[in-house]
């Protein structure tokens, strides 16, 4: 029997075994200068002004909305095709998730839903959206600016899935994803299923001087010591907590793992294109696909979906081959949790449909052409195709 082949894989090198042990025995093993340099070198890959690093993707995404001040009386929408953290880090600050449906095409959130669904509230209802650049496809967040700005909102672009992915906006330019250019503030995922893998981490992008002061200030607990901000000064021990915060730090050995990932960032994500148009290649005249992620300039690649109405046997099929693929994702509103808010199954008719038909292939770049070709060979198999 042939090894497991997952559907997503961490890569570790000799370089960054080296990076993490020297990093262990340095003054710092938490916050420490590492941090600095992997938000440095983070925001100079994504193309944003400030970067900071939190200790996960969630963590980052609760400081977002704290830091735009979400509240009980915050209504916030956000896609029902995603990881339940895009939605919950509304919840975590007492503020109301509405979901709209997907463009079944891109499977992101669909802003002509958006759109809709603002219009059918009264006016300044809605506070911010939260779209997402699902499966590594970027979001056209130009359109998403200019419709937030129609009714001032905020944006939060959760970038997880798509370091390095790219849209094309109205002037012909890439606009990478996270460079905070059309989004308020941008957060990432250092995850090991993720592009860049740190064990647990996460980033937030911005070029919004204010908002980055105050995700400084949340991640160690509302403490400052800058003479500048404090009320009174006892001595050279004396900080402030000034507002409530929290310890979302990351360690200066896992930003260590996370900067010596980065320098492979591009190469891992030229790979993922090519794996991504083997497999579109091997599909787009196959009839029982119905819909894949194909071959899009900018997409990112964390996933390579194809839609079928076979999928679970598909996928019990493939898992005999020692194929482990995955469904991203069961949408969010369908989760008791979100259920006991009131959202029903039935609401989002295009996500559920989605959500029946889709399968998460092999897809992480050291994923051999062999095994992608295995993956492919079974799936024909099981079409008889
Ligand atoms: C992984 C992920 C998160 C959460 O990141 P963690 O680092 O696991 O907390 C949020 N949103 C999306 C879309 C993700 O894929």
């Amino acid at each position: 029997m042939n090894t497991p082949i997952p559907y997503g894989k961490q890569h570790i090198t000799e370089d960054d075994l080296k990076a993490v042990t020297e990093t262990l025995l340095s003054d710092f093993l938490t916050q420490g200068p590492k941090i600095a340099e992997f938000e440095k070198a983070f925001a100079e890959y994504v193309g944003a002004k400030y970067a900071v690093a939190l200790s996960n993707g969630t963590a980052a995404l609760h400081l977002c909305a704290m830091a735009l001040d979400v509240n009980e009386q915050t209504n916030v929408i956000t896609t029902p095709i995603t990881f339940a953290a895009s939605a919950n880090c509304i919840r975590y600050c007492g503020g109301h998730v509405f979901f709209a449906d997907i463009n079944p095409n891109n499977f992101t959130l669909d802003i002509d839903a958006v759109e809709k669904l603002i219009a059918s509230k009264p006016s300044g209802f809605f506070k911010g959206i939260i779209p997402v650049d699902f499966a590594g496809y970027a979001v056209d967040l130009e359109a998403y600016r200019k419709l937030a700005d129609k009714h001032g909102l905020w944006i939060i672009e959760d970038a997880c899935h798509a370091p390095g992915g790219y849209f094309i906006d109205s002037n012909g330019n890439q606009q990478r994803c996270g460079n905070s250019q059309f989004a308020d503030m941008a957060i990432f995922s250092f995850h090991p299923v993720k592009h860049i893998a740190c064990g647990e981490g996460g980033m937030i992008t911005t070029n919004n001087e204010a908002l980055y002061k105050k995700l400084l200030f949340l991640r160690t607990h509302g403490i400052t010591k800058d003479p500048q901000l404090l009320e009174q000064n006892d001595g050279g021990w004396y900080y402030e907590m000034q507002t409530l915060g929290y310890n979302y730090r990351l360690t200066d050995f896992q930003a260590a793992l996370g900067i010596s990932q980065l320098k492979r960032a591009d190469d891992g994500l030229a790979r993922r294109r090519e794996i991504a148009a083997r497999y579109e290649a091997a599909f787009n005249n196959k009839a029982y696909v119905l819909n894949q992620s194909g071959s899009v300039s900018g997409h990112a690649y964390h996933l390579y979906i194809i839609r079928t109405e076979q999928r679970k046997a598909l996928y019990d099929f493939l898992r005999t081959k020692n194929i482990f693929c995955q469904v991203h994702y069961i949408p969010v509103h369908t989760m008791p949790y979100y259920k006991g808010l009131g959202h029903q199954k039935g609401d989002y008719p295009l996500a559920e449909k989605y959500y029946d038909e889709c399968l998460s292939l092999p897809m992480y770049p050291t994923l051999t052409n062999e095994e992608q070709d295995f993956v492919i060979r079974s799936i024909h198999e099981f079409f008889n195709n």
